[in-house]
């Protein structure tokens, strides 16, 4: 705390994976010995710079831009960018450290980074959105490449934006490398990568379920955000037969108790995509009830998948969900429970997914985004599936060889920090104190 003073987010992401890997670390003092924890905790390098660039009315703004990169040891840097107000170096360290935790269990050889910046995207015109794209670039491409660093998406940031970063990087650099992943079809995007953080999620819930002997069929599910991995996790749950009941925003809940259709998620993702709206507009189209300023938690339902944004579960939310019977938390977020959330849904023996298991799917998929690249190959929609679906089952099995306790609980949030945690400390020990 006293290294990293006011950085909220980050230290409770490191509490949490301390709490986990601290009783396997002691059981393997090589680990300690090589302070292979010490170093860990601090990202191998952040880049801070600003970012000029003009609005519509001729007027100069500027934000900052950030890029933190966090650990190298087992591929390039690798992680999206987030274009939010909220962002700050605490969240962003946050999220770079859950990234290389997340990218090893995937087994790709990636490292984990994150960056982005507090610009705002909400009520700037598509002109205003390019022009501070390629603002961002013009500094953060002497940082990154295909095999040094590899952004992609994330809050605030989808094929759009990454587009224009995309077309600002080749005519600095003229090259065509793979720089980003999240790419649209037309620039060597892959097929699946959109859906892939909300399938994944779906699919590791398949996985949690079927080893109690349940599935999805017929249970009912809140999803909260409403953003890319909302709307694809909505629609693989639905797919499996589940009743999605919410969907939301920073501005509040709509609550429908018929659940999604098809056609409902189609005039979602027609406001939200098309047009930049907001949920309060589909529930008025839709005809469903929509709640100003709360969020989906009150809600009674079998599963809940948190998929808007860090801390959208506090203790209190908690209980209420575990009140009215949740059976199974997936986190397609990351970050999204508090860490005093997640150890009441563990006590109360809720199937608990920490989101870098549960959404590991998206980054898994911009690893295959790499290698189709790299190949100058396009695989099927299909082939993309079915391998991204290989890897959430890995990454479920690896929970559960790793968080299975001495008295027979399993807790996924174990399972998947010492999980990552040997692989990238493994081979940081394998390269030296560096
Ligand atoms: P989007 O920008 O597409 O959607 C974000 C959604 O979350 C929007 O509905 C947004 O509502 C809501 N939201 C964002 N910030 C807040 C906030 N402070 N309070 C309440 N609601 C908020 O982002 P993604 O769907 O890509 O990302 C969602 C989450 O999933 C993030 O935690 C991200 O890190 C994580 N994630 C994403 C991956 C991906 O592949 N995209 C991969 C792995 C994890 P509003 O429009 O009102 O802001």
């Amino acid at each position: 705390a006293e290294r990293n003073p006011g950085e909220t987010e980050f230290l409770q992401a490191v509490t949490e994976v301390v709490a986990s890997v601290w009783p396997f670390i002691e059981n393997h003092p090589k680990y300690v010995r090589y302070g292979v924890l010490e170093r860990m905790v601090e990202p191998e390098r952040t880049i801070i710079f600003r970012v000029p660039w003009v609005d519509d009315h001729g007027q100069v703004r500027v934000n900052r831009g950030y890029r933190v990169q966090h650990s190298l040891a087992l591929g390039p840097y690798k992680g999206g960018l987030r274009f939010h107000p909220s962002v700050n170096l605490s969240v962003l360290k946050f999220l770079a450290f859950e990234q290389t935790f997340k990218n090893a269990l995937t087994m790709l050889p990636m490292g984990g980074a994150k960056g982005g910046s507090d610009f705002d995207p909400k009520g700037k015109s598509p002109f205003e959105i390019m022009r501070f794209c390629q603002a961002f670039i013009t500094e953060l491409y002497r940082h990154i490449g295909a095999n040094t660093d590899i952004p992609a998406g994330d809050i605030g940031v989808g094929s759009r934006e990454i587009g224009y970063m995309v077309g600002m990087m080749k005519k600095l650099g003229n090259r065509a490398d793979c720089v980003f992943t999240g790419k649209g079809l037309s620039h060597g995007g892959s097929l699946i990568r959109p859906q892939a953080t909300g399938y994944g999620t779906v699919y590791f819930v398949e996985e949690m379920l079927a080893r109690k002997g349940a599935s999805l069929d017929g249970l009912r599910v809140s999803v909260s955000g409403s953003g890319n991995v909302a709307q694809y996790a909505i629609e693989k749950a639905m797919e499996l037969g589940a009743k999605v009941v919410t969907v939301s925003d920073s501005s509040g809940t709509v609550i429908d108790d018929e659940g999604f259709t098809p056609d409902k998620l189609a005039e979602l993702m027609d406001i939200k995509n098309e047009h930049y709206g907001r949920v309060s507009e589909y529930a008025e189209r839709i005809g469903a009830r929509f709640v100003p300023g709360v969020r989906p938690w009150s809600v009674p339902v079998d599963v809940a998948l948190p998929c808007a944004t860090q801390n959208e579960i506090d203790h209190d939310d908690a209980q209420l969900l575990i009140r009215n019977g949740v059976i199974c938390v997936a986190e397609g977020a990351n970050m999204p429970s508090s860490l005093e959330a997640a150890r009441a849904f563990e006590e109360a023996g809720v199937l608990y997914a920490p989101g870098k298991a549960s959404n590991a799917g998206g980054v898994a998929t911009s690893g295959l985004e790499m290698s189709q690249n790299a190949a100058r190959l396009c695989w099927s929609a299909e082939e993309v599936d079915l391998r991204l679906h290989q890897i959430m089952k890995g990454i479920h099995a690896a929970c559960v060889e790793h968080g299975m306790h001495k008295a027979g609980n399993l807790s996924y949030l174990d399972g998947a920090n010492v999980a990552g945690f040997v692989r990238v400390a493994d081979s940081m020990l394998a390269q030296g104190v560096v």
